[in-house]
């Protein structure tokens, strides 16, 4: 770059850097209203000190002249520094003055220089003084317009130097040469200044652009994070919201609603029949049951109404209700169970769930939201139990139950089972002499608290809270130790719980009570319910396949009650069905329950099983078992449970009855 290039770079607005000029001229924008206050005030003192001996144009014209367009000009730089500029008008200006530098310093050098001749010695100095602080002031407010500044100084400082060296006085050349070498410093500050003005500028930028960039980072940051979020509370295959979404609502939904003391209800809705879905058409056909029940129930979302799936084959539901809208409760609660119904395409098969709904409603019941769900649950209890595919609200007689359950609960957990259980032997008799073919040993509780507990109450409570395992382990030695002892070796028929089949662990304990019993395996029959084949049925069957090779035998419990299909009955290897009382009851007088016995019977004869009637509790239905050629009953008509004594004299009493009858046959002989 030779000489010229590098001045006329000096003297030249930038044009690279728009952040730069925009800064340049926010900052310029800011200090020419003081630059052209310096300039008339300036002008207009020298002026005033040359009114007397300068001509009228010359002190008069031009300073008014100057004065309208210093005033004019700073007027219209007091309104662009409030302006928003953007870069390029920002330039366009910054060139503007620039160029506007040239006529007004060569125009003032010729108006200060033109009054020398008609002042005094004072008024010269005033001349010199004028020049110099005009040229100092201007290049501070020009500060931020390098090739402004640069030119001022040029355009002003030379003349300057050689009218006052051609005035061949002392004094103003002093001047001269000490204002030539102070504006060298000064032009030395100024280029220094604009450097760092330079550099702050694009520290500034720099951290500008990184703050960007961190902020951009945040935002994606957050994205992110709520992605996140929302995925946390949303169901994976399904796509409505979780379970935990359910609960953390729930709370939420439940402190407005006390707050504005409103009502808020819980529905909580579990599928029916869903089981064996999966079991029969496999899980991606289960996955598409219920996708199409969480889509179907997505449907009642309004307003007030919000729908979580809660994990397995259970979904809830969160309702805002007014005061009096029980009825459209419900109604809504009915619709949705009928929507579930419908039946359902996978693939070219048509598939049939149902749904149950159990409801509670605040402030009717509830303490906080985890209450009012379990009171919600407890009500789908119900319904399933009494009341399937349709909807229970949560009355005050469950509430009564689940008083009671929870003192049960309480009082179970902390009784001394070893000392408060027993057992009582139900026989099991030949349906046609009456001989007792074995026992049913059902378990009994009196508690010091409670007094006697039915099996039916506690056994439940005992299952959901662990307690089961060793419930069984106790009483099933019992059990085997008493039948140890029974004369004419009649079976004993022992009652598992789920719990016991779910986990091979539980049944390899059995198995070492019975071989250290010391009982043959053949005279223990376990009795099963349906619900716990179906929670699962490939580890049920296995447990019960240990159990047969054991030599043990197994009793379907109460068949026809639960909601296993006759296909998995037939894959289980079974040895007894036992037909429900719901089935015996009044079968004299029920053609549809003598139907499914008739039925019943004709399965168990085509598996190759044996079949024994529960419940019979009168004449009229032994006779009609009789008939139908069921092999074996249990029920009050022929005993009660007894104790293991009256079990143990019952079977006493048998063995003489025989040995009475053989000998009187003997006798007759
Ligand atoms: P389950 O195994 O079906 O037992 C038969 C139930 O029917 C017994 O009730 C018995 O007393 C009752 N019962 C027998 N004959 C008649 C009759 O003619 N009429 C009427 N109305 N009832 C009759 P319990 O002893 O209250 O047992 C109820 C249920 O509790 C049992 O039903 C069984 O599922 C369960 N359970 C009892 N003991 C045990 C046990 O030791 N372990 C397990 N896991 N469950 C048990
Ligand atoms: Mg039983
Ligand atoms: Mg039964």
């Amino acid at each position: 770059m030779n000489l010229f290039q590098a001045f006329r770079r000096l003297v030249t607005v930038p044009n690279d850097n728009p952040e730069l000029t925009l800064a340049q001229f926010k900052a310029f924008s800011k200090q020419v209203p003081l630059l052209y206050f310096i300039l008339l005030t300036n002008m207009l003192s020298l002026a005033g000190t040359h009114q007397q001996s300068a001509p009228f144009w010359l002190v008069k014209v031009v300073p008014l002249v100057f004065g309208v367009v210093f005033v004019v000009r700073a007027i219209g730089w007091i309104r662009e520094s409030r302006k928003t500029v953007d870069a390029a008008y920002a330039y366009r200006r910054l060139v503007a003055t620039n160029r506007l530098v040239l006529p007004i310093s060569v125009l003032s050098v010729a108006w200060s220089a033109a009054l020398v001749p008609y002042g005094n010695d004072y008024q010269r100095a005033h001349v010199a003084f004028f020049m110099s602080i005009t040229v100092i002031g201007v290049i501070f407010c020009l500060m931020h317009l390098r090739s402004a500044a640069l030119m001022v100084t040029f355009l002003v400082i030379l003349p300057f130097s050689a009218i006052m060296g051609l005035s061949g006085e002392p004094t103003l050349i002093a001047t001269a040469v000490n204002m030539f070498l102070v504006s060298l410093a000064m032009i030395a500050i100024m280029l220094r200044h604009y450097a760092d003005f330079t550099k702050l500028n694009e520290q500034r930028l720099t951290l500008l652009a990184q703050q960007a960039a961190l902020q951009d980072k945040n935002r994606a940051m957050q994205a992110l994070s709520d992605e996140n979020l929302r995925l946390a509370n949303l169901d994976s295959l399904t796509r409505i919201a979780n379970r935990r979404s359910f609960f953390s609502n729930l709370a939420a939904a439940f402190e407005d609603a006390r707050a504005r003391e409103g009502r808020l209800a819980i529905g909580v809705v579990d599928l029916d029949g869903f089981k064996p879905v999966n079991d029969l058409y496999g899980h991606s056909a289960g996955d598409k049951v219920l996708v199409e029940v969480a889509g179907r129930l997505s449907t009642f979302e309004t307003h007030g109404c919000r729908v979580f799936r809660l994990g397995g084959d259970e979904f809830a539901l969160l309702i805002e209700v007014n005061e009096g809208d029980e009825k459209a409760l419900l109604e809504l609660g009915q619709r949705i169970c009928d929507s579930i119904s419908l039946p359902i395409m996978i693939g070219n098969s048509v598939v049939n769930v149902t749904g149950s709904m159990g409801i509670a409603v605040y402030p009717d019941v509830g303490l906080n939201g985890r209450d009012l769900y379990e009171r919600a649950d407890y009500a789908l209890y119900h319904a399933k139990r009494e009341n399937r595919a349709s909807v229970t609200v949560f009355n005050a007689h469950q509430a009564k139950a689940l008083f009671r359950q929870r003192q049960v609960e309480e009082v179970l957990f902390a009784a001394d089972l070893e000392r408060e259980l027993s057992l009582a032997y139900q026989p099991i008799v030949d349906g046609r002499s009456g001989r007792t073919l074995g026992f049913e040993a059902l378990a009994r509780w009196t508690s010091p608290v409670l007094g006697p507990v039915s099996p039916a109450e506690f056994i439940p409570i005992a299952e959901q809270h662990g307690r089961i395992n060793l419930i069984t382990r106790l009483l099933l030695s019992r059990a085997l130790r008493e039948a140890k002892s029974w004369p004419g070796e009649p079976y004993l028929s022992f009652n598992l719980s789920p719990h016991d089949l779910a986990v091979e662990e539980n049944v390899l304990r059995i198995i070492a009570a019975v071989n250290h019993s010391g009982i043959a395996p053949r005279r223990i029959n376990f009795e099963i319910t349906e619900t716990a084949v179906m929670r699962d049925f490939d580890q049920a069957a296995h447990s019960i396949e240990l159990l047969r090779v054991l030599g043990c035998q197994i009793s379907l419990d109460d068949f026809g009650t639960g909601y296993s299909s006759l296909n998995h009955v037939h894959k289980l290897p079974l040895s007894k069905i036992k037909i429900d009382r719901c089935f015996v009851d009044r079968i004299d007088a029920r053609p549809a329950s003598y139907k499914i016995v008739k039925s019943v019977l004709t399965l168990c004869s085509e598996m190759g099983l044996a079949a024994i009637a529960e419940g019979v509790e009168r004449l009229e239905e032994v006779e009609v078992l009789r008939a139908l050629g069921v092999d074996a009953m249990q029920g009050y008509y022929f005993s009660k449970p007894l104790t293991g004594e009256l079990a143990s004299a019952r079977l006493e009493a048998e063995r003489g009855t025989i040995a009475r009858m053989s000998t009187d046959f003997a006798a007759t002989e």
